[in-house]
């Protein structure tokens, strides 16, 4: 048989361990990525605000750089008095290269009306224009104070500027005129300084003009003066306009979820505002988590293979074990014990099973032996032997003594009810087998052989087999040949007593005849030898008719006339007939008193049977002892007790109480005469008469011999009941 390399058991442990683990790191990695993700947002809300104040910042200095340079400017030409066309291109001749790095969209000095009176790149038609009309101009020139414009359209440049003014003022504070700088916000280098700052990470700049709604400059120029969208079109602004300055916005201008900061420049009215798309985190965040991924994966495996091991080799015995024992099972080979130079529980477990296995190894040896032996018993019986089914009673075995008694084959005997075995005119089955089961008891069955006839087996049974399947096991002596000795035995001893009888009953009544004295007296010694052949003969007679009796009992051939007795009447006539036996033994006999109960029995045979009891407890009873008869009725029976208090039945005898020709000490016996068939005849005519009769005996106190008959209540007569007696220890026969 082939072993499955791994036990199911194994495959199970092995996903339960790799499936924990790969639901532990997908927990883990999804927890912290979510961490990650939530940090790297922290951190770039930190960068972005940060960077978003220094683009604030650096707006603010470019301004106030430039705002203090057209102040110098403003200071230089103050000096020369008045703001004269003259002195205005002077000053911006010596300051060229400073008016082109800080403002390349130029300069213009105004007089103190507002009229162009320099500038420092040259466009047609400007000199001479008057400016005054324009708000911020206006407002520099009536205040003095330095402003910055809002963004416009610049009216020569065509193109959205704002305008710094810084005012030309006498030592009295008079305004002289103006020195105005022109931003071009498409161009100009104001907000470069603070894009250049946020390109360090992938985010765009948006400088708002939210007082008028335009913005002031984008990483894309062509947005630049162009009007703010609708809330609506635009979340970004929507949260702006909210009063927000910071937050992350879903399905913003980058088409995904996007962090915003906005910082105030409140003196211009304008936002500084930085928007990065989220995308850009996971995008980062992305090589980290397959990184993990990936040394997530070389651990799992290398814990797959390492785990694969361990249960291998924690299985690899079990597995072994395991295929032993089905080996076992199966009876296929001696088994080897396994190998293992462990000391865990796996080490344990094995060497355990090693133990187990040598020594069901060695009881399945002795089994066998063991079986071996029973079956060459069983084979070898001179009895015959059969084996049933203790619920079929089908016969399932039957050893090869059985086959030849019977003449049918172990084959044909197989699967047969044993039923069909029995001849007929016999009780049933199931009477029979419970006669033979009882301990030392065996019962009598005439069993049919193939060949025709039948054979008369002494069974005895034993109950054989495991609790669950048990088995009778039935032993058949063929006792024919026992029967027909028996036979042959009784029918000459039937023939001899028939023969013997007539001359003995002339012998006896010629002897009683001489010893009346009728005829003429005797000498002495004659008389006593004559007295003496009378007694023999006389006992000759009792054994000849006992022996009779027997013939008769046994072949059914006794004629019993079973009639209603009156028991009273019954002893007080025992009593008379055995009076002078009781008195040569100097026991007395005591009677119950007449309580009226009535028998059904035959009245010579009833007799018989109390002459026997009462003789035998006369018999055994020493001189001057009382034998008493008490009767015990009950609805249905009456019981007659004999109790002597004599020697009693020795233990050993009382099994053979009622057999023939038994007695326990046959030389006591000779002594006091008798014949050893008195209880046996007894018993049969017990039996005859629908009886049961039993005794209960201690040796050296004496003995009780009861004897149950059918009672008869005459008419209208109650039965008073009494309790029978209790026959505890007695032993019965019926
Ligand atoms: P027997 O004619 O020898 O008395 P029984 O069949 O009547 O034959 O009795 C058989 C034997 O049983 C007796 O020999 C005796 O050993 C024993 N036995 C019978 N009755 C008694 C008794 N009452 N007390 C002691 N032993 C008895």
């Amino acid at each position: 048989m082939k072993q499955p390399r791994y036990s199911r058991l194994a495959i199970k442990i092995l996903l339960l361990i790799l499936g924990a683990s790969l639901l532990q790191a997908v927990l883990s990695g999804w927890i912290t990525q979510r961490a990650l993700r939530s940090d790297m947002q922290d951190l770039l809300i930190e960068q972005q605000t940060r960077i978003n104040r220094n683009a604030v910042q650096l707006i603010d200095r470019e301004l106030d750089i430039r705002q203090q340079f057209l102040a110098t400017l403003a200071a230089q030409l103050a000096l020369s008095g008045r703001a004269s066309y003259p002195a205005a291109q002077r000053l911006i001749d010596s300051q060229r290269a400073n008016i082109n790095h800080y403002f390349p969209g130029g300069i213009l000095i105004l007089n103190d009306q507002g009229v162009a009176i320099g500038e420092s790149t040259h466009v047609e038609g400007r000199l001479g224009t008057r400016y005054a009309d324009r708000p911020h101009i206006k407002q520099a020139l009536s205040s003095g104070q330095p402003n910055i414009s809002k963004p416009i359209m610049g009216r020569t440049l065509n193109a959205p500027i704002i305008s710094i003014s810084a005012p030309v003022k006498n030592a009295r504070g008079e305004v002289l005129g103006l020195v105005a700088g022109v931003i071009e916000l498409e161009r100009e280098n104001l907000f470069d300084a603070a894009v250049n700052l946020t390109l360090g990470v992938p985010s765009r700049l948006f400088v708002l003009d939210t007082t008028h709604q335009i913005y002031v400059t984008a990483t894309d120029p062509k947005l630049a003066m162009q009007p703010l969208p609708d809330s609506a079109d635009s979340p970004l602004l929507a949260a702006l306009r909210s009063g927000q300055s910071s937050g992350l916005l879903h399905n913003s201008e980058t088409g995904g979820d996007d962090l915003f900061i906005a910082d105030d420049m409140p003196h211009l009215g304008w936002r500084v505002v930085s928007l990065t798309a989220l995308k850009q985190i996971t995008d980062k965040l992305d090589p980290i988590l397959s990184q993990r991924l990936i040394i997530g994966l070389i651990f799992f495996l290398l814990l797959a293979l390492a785990l694969v091991l361990l249960l291998r080799r924690a299985m690899n015995p079990l597995s072994a074990a395991a295929h032993q024992i089905t080996e076992m099972m199966e009876g296929q080979r001696p088994i080897q014990p396994i190998r293992i130079d462990r000391t865990d529980e796996v080490g344990h477990l094995v060497h355990a099973f090693n133990q187990l296995s040598q020594r069901q190894q060695q009881q399945a040896r002795e089994l066998q032996r063991e079986r071996d032996l029973l079956r060459s018993q069983f084979d070898q019986s001179s009895d015959a032997i059969v084996l049933l089914d203790v619920h079929s009673l089908q016969i399932l075995e039957a050893n090869p003594q059985c086959t030849r008694l019977l003449g049918y084959s172990a084959e044909r005997l197989r699967g047969r009810p044993f039923a069909e075995l029995l001849a007929g005119d016999q009780p049933p089955l199931p009477a029979l087998l419970q006669q033979a089961m009882t301990e030392a008891g065996h019962c009598i069955m005439a069993l049919l052989r193939q060949f025709g006839g039948s054979v008369h087996c002494e069974v005895t049974g034993a109950s054989v087999g495991l609790p669950d399947q048990r088995q009778l096991m039935l032993n058949l002596r063929d006792i024919s040949e026992r029967l027909r000795n028996e036979q042959l035995k009784n029918d000459f001893v039937s023939t001899v007593s028939h023969e013997l009888r007539t001359p003995l009953t002339s012998i006896y009544g010629s002897l009683r005849l001489v010893n009346s004295g009728v005829l003429h007296s005797q000498p002495e010694q004659a008389a006593s030898l004559l007295q003496a052949a009378e007694e023999n003969s006389q006992r000759l007679t009792a054994l000849i008719n006992d022996l009779l009796d027997i013939d008769k009992l046994e072949a059914g051939k006794l004629e019993l006339k079973l009639q209603q007795l009156d028991l009273d009447q019954q002893l007080q006539d025992a009593r008379r007939l055995l009076a002078s036996t009781a008195a040569e033994a100097e026991v007395r006999l005591q009677l119950p008193a007449p309580h009226g109960l009535h028998i059904m029995a035959d009245p010579q045979r009833f007799q018989q049977v109390l002459a026997n009891l009462l003789s035998n407890a006369i018999k055994f009873s020493p001189p001057g002892a009382v034998v008493e008869i008490a009767t015990q009725a009950t609805e249905q029976q009456v019981r007659l007790v004999v109790i002597d208090q004599g020697e009693g039945i020795p233990l050993a005898f009382q099994a053979n109480v009622f057999k023939r020709f038994a007695q326990a000490d046959a030389t006591a016996t000779r002594q006091r005469g008798g014949t050893g068939l008195g209880l046996a005849i007894t018993h049969s005519l017990v039996r005859a008469m629908h009886g049961a009769i039993g005794f209960s005996s201690t040796p050296g106190q004496g003995s009780q011999f009861w004897v149950s008959l059918p009672r008869v209540l005459p008419p209208n007569t109650y039965a008073p009941r009494s309790a029978a007696p209790d026959s505890n220890g007695s032993k019965a026969h019926e």
